[in-house]
């Protein structure tokens, strides 16, 4: 019990209470509707995150509901039945200590491009300079959600910052969970602007 007490440290608050407001953020922007998407956020002091629970909102994380789990998906912290999406999270985690904060959306004009099985192409500088590229990861087997190893596959690229889910999706990561939102906001913003931009090519 004393184990579990030293796990979950006491930065587990001040993260919560950091993500609320980041997903907040995230569905004020309609960037997830429902209780889709996921959001999770490192703490500080030890191998463990905070995320958000299966069938709760963004606009309903709170501290009573959302999980403390070790980088293998324990949970150290928390009654609700964890998401299916965590599995990819804190794999993320374990590939890539240099992220702090990972956000999953399923925000419409990035998720049209991901159901039509298309690359987004980043075609403004700003999108190319804060991304490179937005790379595919296909369906799982028949066609359901992602393997987890495939999207921590991807993300093994350190200069990897987002990606798309095929059928499904946007990931973001960043250093803050700020920075991770921001990326899933590009990603948004990003696939707009090149739908348009073939409307208007006439393609
Ligand atoms: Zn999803």
């Amino acid at each position: 019990m004393q184990l579990q007490a030293v796990a979950v440290g006491s930065d587990a608050t001040a993260k919560m209470r950091e993500l609320m407001e980041v997903a907040q953020r995230s569905y004020q922007r309609g960037l997830q509707t429902g209780t889709g998407g996921n959001i999770s956020i490192r703490l500080g002091q030890q191998d463990a995150v905070v995320i958000k629970p299966s069938g709760v909102g963004f606009a309903e994380c709170a501290e009573d509901n959302l999980l403390v789990v070790d980088l293998h998906g324990t949970i150290l912290q928390g009654t609700h039945k964890p998401s299916k999406d965590m599995d990819f999270h804190v794999g993320i985690y374990r590939a890539r200590p240099d992220v702090q904060g990972i956000v999953h959306v399923h925000s419409p004009w990035a998720t049209a491009w991901a159901s039509a099985g298309r690359e987004i192409p980043t075609l403004t500088v700003h999108s190319r300079d804060k991304m490179g590229r937005i790379p595919v990861v296909p369906t799982g087997p028949g066609g359901g959600n992602q393997n987890p190893d495939d999207i921590v596959e991807v993300y093994r690229d350190e200069s990897r910052k987002a990606v798309l889910l095929e059928n499904h999706g946007s990931v973001g990561v960043g250093k803050t969970l700020l920075a991770a939102e921001q990326v899933v906001e590009l990603i948004e913003e990003t696939a707009q602007i090149a739908a348009v931009a073939e409307m208007l090519r006439g393609r």
